[in-house]
């Protein structure tokens, strides 16, 4: 199954398991939603579970060559250490659906969601969560291997830590940076144990492998551009939000000034980097006000250098911030997959322009002479999003929550255009190198 060429530019769209499927009563998320904690509930969702042959039927048609989605760990331990055989089923026939359409699967294990038995056991804050978390992943890795090459073990630890626990818009509601920052080498301890189980899956006989998250990443800048307090704390995000996780995972230990030092690996854990990247934040260097301590940002559209374009739910347009943080992973000296960039416009051409402006923008950071893999549109299908409901359309296709009807926007086609435009590029320059 795995002997086909990988593409020279993966490209394609994502999507996750709560956001599509429907009906994940059992995890935390829906736990949060009935007990109305957010305002919409996730209910059925686009209905994939039942529809994704239909759904990949499409992605064919649009010619993506990858595909990237999440297994839903409450469907597959439903209680503690009991596996549902008929859920692992089912993602294998996932994989095999997209493997004979010729697309490449990305797969991810965790993408926010947490089963209730975990939840109750205290989540993320108990320390035995990494190692819960492996002997999930060694059950999906070993019975899955035949049909996966790239996975992503855990889906923007930071995004979870922050709205799960400092911001608490997220299960479990928490408010606490004290917990936040608990929770932060518990992440870091389950993707080094779900690499190493990974990795040993594919041992006997060797298949090739490679393991990453998705960390997400922001453009910051500072408030006021004078203030050195500003640019202080720019510098503190950029640290804290996009390369703590990252470098904790390079080189093998997590450093946190006054709190701790822990140890976790001889080495490297990171194969690829898989990258999601939406849009800046202005910062402001004070203490007070904001759910961490390092500093308040807004997104106001009045900053005089704020692009003066916002998405549906107000973040800046910025693509200038993708070139910029794609050329801040070059020291990490690995290829690197855009695994999520995407935008929920009110109207198909702004995401159009969207697609195209951030395709170049990676294109950019590729003459610059970083690694790029290739490009993952966010989403596949306008889908649950989070605390934010149905409102967001993030979807290349359109979904009919009623009818559960999916419509190709023309975006998608603009999606595909850019992207064998680049990857004609790519072979030729191939070609011209060999020549
Ligand atoms: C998440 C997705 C989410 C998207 C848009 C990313 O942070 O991985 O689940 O839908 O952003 O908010």
């Amino acid at each position: 199954m795995n002997s086909r060429p990988i593409p020279k530019l993966m490209w394609g769209a994502a999507t996750a398991a709560h956001q599509v499927e429907g009906n994940n009563t059992n995890n935390d998320w829906w736990a949060f939603e009935q007990a109305g904690r957010v305002r919409f509930p996730s209910a059925l969702a686009c209905d994939q579970y039942n529809r994704f042959r239909e759904d990949f039927a499409l992605l064919a048609k649009l010619g993506h060559n990858t595909h990237r989605f999440s297994v839903e760990w409450s469907r597959i331990e439903p209680r503690e250490n009991e596996w549902n055989e008929a859920a692992l089923d089912h993602y294998e026939e996932m994989l095999l659906e997209l493997h004979r359409l010729g697309i490449e699967p990305v797969v991810t294990l965790h993408h926010f969601t947490n089963p209730i038995w975990f939840a109750d056991k205290g989540g993320w804050l108990n320390p035995e969560a990494a190692a819960y978390f492996a002997r999930f992943t060694r059950k999906v890795a070993e019975r899955l291997k035949e049909h996966v090459r790239f996975w992503i073990t855990i889906n923007e630890p930071m995004v979870f830590l922050y709205h799960g626990y400092c911001t608490g818009l997220w299960p479990p509601g928490e408010k606490s940076f004290a917990s936040a920052v608990k929770v932060l080498p518990n992440l870091v301890r389950a993707h080094v144990a779900a690499y190493r189980e990974i990795h040993a899956c594919y041992e006997n006989p060797r298949r090739e492998v490679w393991v990453s998250i998705s960390k997400h990443m922001s453009a910051f800048s500072p408030f006021d551009p004078k203030s050195l307090k500003d640019r202080f704390f720019v510098f503190l995000r950029d640290w804290f939000f996009n390369h703590l996780f990252l470098e904790a995972l390079m080189k093998g230990f997590l450093f946190f000034p006054g709190l701790y030092c822990e140890f976790l690996s001889s080495g490297p854990t990171l194969d690829y980097i898989g990258v999601n990247y939406y849009s800046r934040y202005f910062i402001k260097g004070t203490t007070k006000g904001g759910s961490t301590p390092l500093g308040v940002d807004s997104q106001d559209p009045s900053h005089p250098e704020h692009t003066k374009e916002q998405n549906f739910m107000g973040w800046e347009v910025y693509p200038d911030g993708l070139t910029k943080v794609l050329l801040s992973l070059k020291k990490y000296k690995r290829p690197v997959l855009i695994s999520e960039n995407g935008i929920c416009a009110s109207t198909d051409p702004q995401r159009e322009s969207f697609i195209q402006r951030h395709v170049e923008a990676v294109q950019k950071a590729q003459r610059a002479g970083v690694p790029i893999w290739g490009y993952l549109y966010w989403s596949f299908l306008d889908n649950f999003e989070w605390a934010e409901g149905y409102g967001p359309r993030f979807g290349i296709v359109e979904v009919n929550y009623e009818t559960q009807e999916r419509k190709i926007r023309p975006s998608a086609y603009v999606l595909s255009e850019a992207c064998r435009k680049w990857n004609e590029q790519i072979l030729q320059s191939t070609d011209q190198n060999r020549s």
